[in-house]
This record gives C-alpha cells, structure tokens and sequence, in this order.
C-alpha cells in the first residue's frame, strides 16, 4: 500500500467544477490522502484526520467536536433576561436545557438568590453552558 500525502494547493489548480471535498474523497479512494487547512489532527497519534471524522481512523480515540458543534446553539441574551427576571425560579436552567438543576433552583428559590447571582455572572462572560456542556457564547 502506498500513501501519498499532498497538500491542498496541489489540487487546487486541477480542480474545475469540483468541490475540494468530493475530489479528496475520490482520492481516498485510491489511498492517496489529501491534506486540508480545515483537517484535524490526532490528539493521541497526531496524523491527519478528516474534518468530519469523530474517531481518528489509526488509533480509533475520539476526536472533540470540531469548532461550531462545541459551542451551544442557545443564547446568551434570552438566558440572561430570563435569569435577572425569573432567576431565582431557575428559569435560565430550564431555557438552557438544564432541567434537573433547573428544579432545584425553584425549589431553593435560585439558591437564596446566590446561585442565580452566580449563573447570571457566568452567562455574561460566556463560561455558563447548556446541558450538553457546551459553552454559551452567542449573545442573539
Ligand atoms: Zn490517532
């Protein structure tokens, strides 16, 4: 097996009338990699992976989610009118999917009002995340 690795402007300048990513997949085909600027690297082997790849096809680790899945869709706006209005019945929790602390926090009334303080601060700096654990960063 022989594998051949090019870079992206290799193929740039044959390419006419086709995307970069189907010519790559054809030449996968043919077991010739091809390189992108988007592509990830390997945490754990540091060889190239597909940018839609989840699990590094040599070492099969699981790859973090690429740039834009990682961080929530939810924003930052809504939750924090929602959490200087009605948080202390947790009602950002509820908005950002986070329903189990969510119902805490109405029963505790936000935690006596410190932890919906607390939630407030983090949303407007962008380290609160959503139930997935991913940050919200977006404010509208
Ligand atoms: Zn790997």
């Amino acid at each position: 097996m022989t594998e051949q690795i090019i870079g992206p402007g290799h193929v740039a300048h044959s390419t006419s009338g086709i995307s970069f990513r189907a010519l790559r997949s054809r030449l996968n085909c043919l077991n010739i990699r091809v390189r992108a600027e988007s592509d990830m690297i390997c945490e754990l082997c540091q060889s190239y992976i597909l940018e839609d790849s989840r699990f590094c096809p040599k070492c099969g680790v699981m790859q973090p989610l690429p740039a834009g899945f990682a961080e929530s869709e939810r924003k930052i706006l809504p939750a924090v009118i929602l959490c200087g209005t009605f948080g202390w019945l947790g009602a950002h929790r509820y908005y950002t999917g986070k329903i189990g602390t969510g119902i805490l926090q109405t029963l505790t009334f936000g935690g006596f009002g410190i932890w919906a303080i607390v939630d407030f601060i983090r949303l407007t700096v962008g380290s609160f995340t959503d139930a997935d654990g991913r940050k919200i960063t977006e404010w509208v």
